[in-house]
């Protein structure tokens, strides 16, 4: 293996699992990422679900797994061009910066939903309507308020933002969303105990380890609200609150409410840099995601040899998730390498 050499895209999670695991077993590498630093998206996160861990502490596992002589970081490139050429494959920053290897990993992970092309909902327009990448930023701050300044009384946090919506194009379920609204209502109600909160849903989807549990928690120790309907628009009030207008699909009630703070919880979708290095290599799936070979045993594998996959590029999953599966692709791609001559 020390004669081998392989190019990691993406310095998320994935990326950063899969590098450790393929030091461990005497493979180098580069792992290249477009921002200033690296660990990807769970840098906005504060704690995180089902178990409250401190998010801070996750960075600084992964952070401590790159200090390893078999890897090479590199910070600030974003690869705009990703090709195999005879046995090698190039990854490619401009002319200049050009890196080859003998097998690439794309770990390019995901976006999150812009919520201003829900303009019904506000977002952008109405300064007590946030996101929940905004209450994660907010509760890292120690203070939950509105634009005012004041401690917000009534909070609504709305799911499905961008997700099982045909109007946007995303019919797919973004599966972090139910979870994270259960975990930002109770983180809300723990430093605003006297407050109400309510969250509203299509359906509460707990598939789990814990969740269930801590959704149950939510309402008996917590007294959050479960609405099931959709919020179909907000308004602003003379005094800057938020009203919505929403159906309670359970009851067949229309119904509004004033608000202090709604919250939208903004789905994943692909990638800007995993779709256009999947649509060079043809592994372009549903919804601008990377494609797998197959489902079960072929999943880290693509339709192009020496071509992996791993994390959030393919489809939204969880950390714990995601972490597994950049694990998985390095056993494949370790099995790779020794094949390969
Ligand atoms: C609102 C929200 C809250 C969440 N909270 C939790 C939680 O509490 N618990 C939990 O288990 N999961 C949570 N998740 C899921 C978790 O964030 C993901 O599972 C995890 O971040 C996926 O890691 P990744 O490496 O696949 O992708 P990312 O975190 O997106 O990392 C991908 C990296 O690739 C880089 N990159 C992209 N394109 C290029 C390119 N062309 N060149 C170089 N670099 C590139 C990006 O800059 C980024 O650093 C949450 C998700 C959302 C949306
Ligand atoms: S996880 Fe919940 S909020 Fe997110 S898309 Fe799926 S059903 Fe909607």
């Amino acid at each position: 293996m020390m004669d081998k050499r392989v190019l990691i895209i993406g310095g998320g999670p994935a990326g950063i699992e899969a590098a450790y695991s393929l030091a461990l077993q005497g493979v180098k590498l580069v792992l290249i990422e477009e921002k200033a630093d690296v660990c990807g998206h769970i840098q906005n996160w504060d704690k995180l679900f089902p178990d409250f861990q401190d998010a801070e502490q996750i960075r600084q596992t992964l952070y401590r797994k790159l200090d390893h002589p078999n890897i090479e970081v590199i910070t600030n490139t974003e690869i705009k061009n990703l090709y195999p050429k005879g046995k090698s494959w190039f990854a490619k920053k401009d002319a200049d910066k050009i890196f080859e290897a003998d097998a690439a990993l794309l770990a390019t992970g995901f976006e999150v939903f812009d919520a201003k092309r829900k303009e019904e909902l506000g977002y952008g327009i109405y300064d007590n309507v946030i996101t929940s990448v905004d209450f994660e930023k907010m509760y890292k701050s120690g203070k939950i308020l509105t634009s005012e300044g004041k401690v917000p009384e009534r909070i609504a946090f709305l799911n499905c933002v961008g997700s099982r919506d045909e109007k946007v194009g995303n019919h797919y379920c973004s599966r972090v969303c139910c979870i994270n609204a259960v975990k930002q209502a109770i983180e809300f109600k723990e430093l605003v105990p006297d407050s109400k909160a309510y969250c509203f849903y299509m359906d509460m989807r707990m598939a789990g380890q814990f969740y269930e549990e801590l959704y149950r928690k939510s309402q008996e120790e917590y007294g959050v609200t479960y609405i099931r309907g959709r919020i179909s628009e907000a308004a602003v009030t003379m005094d800057n609150r938020i009203q919505i207008k929403a159906e309670d699909t359970l009851s067949a009630l229309p119904m509004k409410m004033t608000l202090d703070l709604l919250v939208l919880m903004v789905g994943i979708e692909s990638s800007a840099g995993t779709t256009l290095l999947s649509e060079q290599n043809d592994v372009l799936g549903l919804y601008g995601f990377a494609k797998p070979l197959g489902l079960y045993s072929e999943d880290n594998m693509t339709s192009k040899p020496g071509l992996f996959l791993a994390g959030t590029c393919k489809r939204p999953l969880t950390l714990p998730e995601t972490l597994a599966d950049a694990r998985s692709a390095a056993i494949d791609i370790v099995k790779y390498l020794k094949t390969t001559t």
